[in-house]
Parts: structure tokens; sequence; C-alpha cells
């Protein structure tokens, strides 16, 4: 420090330690050891005694009294400032538990000041510890609940099929892919026949687990990269990458006999109903079309599917 009148080139504890082990014990060491040469000297040979020892005595004394000063005052200032690092450790670790004191342990009263402060220090890393697992477990909590968002916002909470929205985000990605690598796609639209009938014979309660019922008929009748969506109310799209025309049909037929032929519970007993469905595909086989295109040509062929009786598959 600047203003430090003590402070040597390399001002570390260990440093200043060793300067004071010079100034208390080597330096006036050094002198007492002239001294009793001086001495030793002087019953030897009395002329010269007198002068030699006069010198080192008006010299030597007066240099280990500045010596022990500044010695002295050397202890002192490090010593008060391990004292005020240990008022501030102390201070601070009050402030970061939040007013109470530092957490008791044997002998820190009575301890010294690097005691204390090892004491401080490890409590203090111990709680960033603390503090880094809790942030650690708020992030994974985050992640979790941001995970949950991002499927509130792309699944159908009652089917837990995708929603319109990102199955029409889908479909535009899937034609493009099939453009760019020139493989076919098709797509094909499902409605519930007379479901509006279903509900007032049953009630909205079963006609929502009739639509689940439809959901998973539908999902467990097509293949694993086929993308089946909730797309309005009883209606559902089902894109089916790598499919032409013929293909969506087959995939078609099968899901249509697939929900002629399951037994919906009615929740009265033993009593099962019946629920068909009508079902427009369309496809891109190389002729552009864009994703609008496609489902205004399966939704075309749905309703032809209805007007010509329900319970089919239509495709042209
Ligand atoms: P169509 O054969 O011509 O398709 O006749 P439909 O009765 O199926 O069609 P319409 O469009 O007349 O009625 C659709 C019905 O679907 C009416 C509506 O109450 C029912 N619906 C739509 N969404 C839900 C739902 O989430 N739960 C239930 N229980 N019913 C629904
Ligand atoms: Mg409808
Ligand atoms: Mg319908």
């Amino acid at each position: 420090m600047a203003t430090d009148r003590l402070s040597i080139t390399k001002s570390t504890l260990s440093h200043k330690l060793m300067v004071l082990y010079a100034l208390m014990f080597i330096l006036p060491g050094g002198f007492l050891l002239y001294v009793i040469l001086d001495l030793r000297n002087a019953v030897l040979n009395p002329d010269a005694t007198l002068s030699l020892t006069g010198i080192s005595l008006h010299i030597g004394v007066p240099a280990a009294i500045l010596m022990s000063c500044a010695a002295f005052a050397l202890m002192y200032r490090s010593t008060r400032k391990i004292h005020s690092i240990t008022e501030e450790a102390g201070s601070f670790y009050k402030e970061i538990h939040h007013g109470t004191s530092a957490m008791p342990r044997e002998g820190d009263e009575e301890g010294d000041e690097v005691q204390r402060i090892s004491h401080y220090v490890t409590d203090m890393i111990g709680e960033l510890r603390r503090k880094i697992n809790d942030v650690d477990q708020y992030a994974q909590d985050l992640d979790q609940a941001n995970r949950k968002l991002m499927e509130v916002a792309v699944v159908d909470g009652m089917t837990q099929l995708y929603n319109h929205k990102h199955i029409r985000h889908l479909l535009v990605t899937e034609l493009r892919r099939a453009e760019r690598f020139s493989h076919p796609l098709a797509i094909m639209m499902i409605d519930i026949d007379d479901f509006k009938k279903f509900n007032d014979s049953h009630g909205h309660l079963v006609g929502d687990r009739a639509l689940r019922d439809v959901s998973r008929t539908i999902r467990n009748n097509v293949r694993t990269v086929d993308v089946p969506a909730r797309y309005g109310g009883e209606e559902f799209l089902v894109i089916l990458p790598e499919a032409t025309i013929d293909g969506g049909v087959l995939v078609a037929e099968r899901v249509r006999q697939a929900i002629e032929e399951h037994a919906f519970d009615t929740g009265r007993g033993i009593r099962k109903a019946r629920i068909t469905a009508s079902i427009g595909v369309a496809a891109y086989e190389g002729a552009p079309v864009t994703d609008s295109d496609l489902i205004s040509q399966a939704d075309t062929r749905l309703y032809d599917a209805k007007r010509d009786g329900k319970n089919k598959v239509i495709s042209s």
C-alpha cells in the first residue's frame, strides 16, 4: 500500500514475518555475538578493549532499540490489519446470515483472529456451496417448467395429440422436406360422423372419452413416423411422410376400420356405442402444392365422403 510507511516490496504476511524475525532475533543475536567476542578480546588484549567495546555499545545499543521499535511498529500495524479483517469478515458473515451471529464454535471467542477468520471463511464456503446447490435446483425446476410450457403450447390437453397450430407448422416443414428430397407426402383429414348425435345420446363427458379413444385408435393404426393431431372439435389431421396417395388410402382405410370396430364405453354398465368416421386423403407427389392446398384438397374429399354416405375414405 502506498500510504503504508512500513510496507516492504513484497508485503505478503510471510515476508513481513520474516522481516520481523530478522529485526527481533537475527540482528540483535548477531550484535550480542559481536559484544561477546569484543569482551573476550578485551580480556585477552586489555589495550584494544576500551575503544572497541565503546564502539559496539554506542552503536549497537541504539541500533537494537531502533530495531525493537521498528519490529513493534510492524507487528502493531499487521495485527491491527488482521483485527480489522476479522471484524469485517464477522460483520459480512452476519450480513449474509441475515443478522445471526457466526456459527458458534469452541474457542471462537478466545481463539486468535486467524482461527476466527478461518471459521468465517469455512462457514461462508459452506453457505456458498448450499446456495450454488439451490441455484442448480432452481435451474432444473425452471428447465422442467419450460419444457412443460412448451408441451402445453404444442399439445392438445384432452387428446394429448399435437394441436392445430403445431400440426400446421409441422406440415409446412414436412412439405418442404418432401419437395427438397423429391419424396411423396400424404395427409388425411378425419371427421367423426354424427358426433353431435353421439353427444346428445350419451352426454358430453362420454363424448370426451370417445374423442380420447378415437385419438388412441388413430395413433395405434398409423406408423411411428406419421404425425397425428387434433385439428379441431372432432376433426383430426395426420401427416404421413413418405406416403403416396395410395399409401395414404391404405392407412386411412385401416384407421376407418379400427374406429368402426371399436366399442366405446358409454359409462352405463356394459352398454357400448359405435362411432364411424369419414376421411379425406390428399398427397404431394411432385406437382407443386402448398400446405393450404393440401389441406383444402383433403377437406373437399372429406366432405365428398360425408355426402357419399359417411364412414368412407375418399382420395380423388
Ligand atoms: P357430421 O357427420 O356431418 O360430421 O356431423 P357431426 O355431428 O359430427 O358434425 P357437427 O359439425 O354438426 O358437430 C360436431 C360435434 O362435435 C358438435 C360438438 O358438440 C362435438 N364436439 C366438438 N368438440 C367436442 C369436444 O371436445 N367434446 C365433445 N364431447 N364434443 C365435441
Ligand atoms: Mg366436424
Ligand atoms: Mg363430424
